[in-house]
């Protein structure tokens, strides 16, 4: 099997004009020169009206930076006012899309099914989606966070074949750790991120397992990510806030270093 590159991706959610955006986007690409892409992906997730300037500015530079948002439409195209389409997205050169972010699920309640549906058009656009899932804190003080992640996993990839699975980056993102500074145990994250992969192992079988690569978020920074990363299901990690500054997110990119 194909060993896994890590995958850094940093989530901007709703921080950064196209102007900052474009300034962010040209720092990391200073910090990331000569980057090894054997040794690490990174990838960046700007609002909506960075993505054009994003696409320009990696393009112009052949920068070692992908690129995606932070939502897609459910819906092919048409009277949805505010939507964006995957279509769109991937005329814009979108790598990624994240789909069933806790913000989403919590604020605009998003549900299972409309989460599954997001995973569906990014695929039929070519796009990979990458998927979060997580428990609260009430679920994890009751034990329940394997069954919580697994049963969102299971809902997100309902009705995808091993061949789209394959294709997918899961993110597991406990909610009582991201933004909080509470970063999850590396035995913690490892748990959920080793349940994931057993339960697509179970359900979509080998290739699929080995392929996908399982991302852990919340409250990850430079200190903390190389010891996160030790752990065998742990592929790479979703930033949020860490994501904003280049030498820092440049940091978490070249962990290994
Ligand atoms: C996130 O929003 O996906 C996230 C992990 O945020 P933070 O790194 O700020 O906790």
């Amino acid at each position: 099997t194909t060993p896994r590159i890590p995958l850094m991706a940093g989530n901007w959610k709703m921080n950064l004009d196209w102007k900052q955006g474009q300034a962010l986007v040209e720092d990391l690409g200073d910090a990331l020169k000569g980057l090894d892409s054997s040794k690490a992906e990174a990838a960046i997730l700007p609002p909506f009206v960075d993505l054009r300037t994003v696409q320009t500015v990696v393009d112009a530079g052949k920068l070692p930076i992908s690129f995606g948002a932070q939502d897609i439409s459910e819906h092919e195209e048409g009277a949805y006012t505010g939507e964006i389409s995957g279509q769109m997205l991937a005329a814009l050169g979108c790598t990624y899309a994240a789909v069933g972010h806790s913000e989403r699920r919590q604020y605009h309640g998003e549900t299972e099914q409309v989460t599954n549906a997001k995973v569906k058009a990014a695929l039929k656009n070519g796009i990979v989606p990458i998927l979060c899932v997580g428990e609260g804190l009430e679920d994890r003080k009751a034990g329940k966070q394997v069954a919580t992640s697994l049963a969102q996993v299971e809902g997100g990839l309902e009705g995808l074949s091993a061949a789209e699975v394959e294709k997918t980056v899961i993110a597991y993102e406990p909610v009582w750790a991201i933004g909080t500074g509470e970063v999850a145990t590396p035995d913690d994250a490892q748990e959920v991120c080793s349940a994931i992969r057993d339960w697509i192992r179970a359900a979509h079988g080998d290739s699929a397992a080995d392929s996908v690569r399982v991302l852990y978020g919340g409250s990850v920074k430079s200190s903390n990510v190389a010891e996160l990363m030790e752990k065998p299901d742990v592929d790479g990690a979703l930033v949020g806030g860490a994501s904003l500054k280049a030498d820092e997110f440049a940091k978490i990119v070249r962990f290994q270093d």
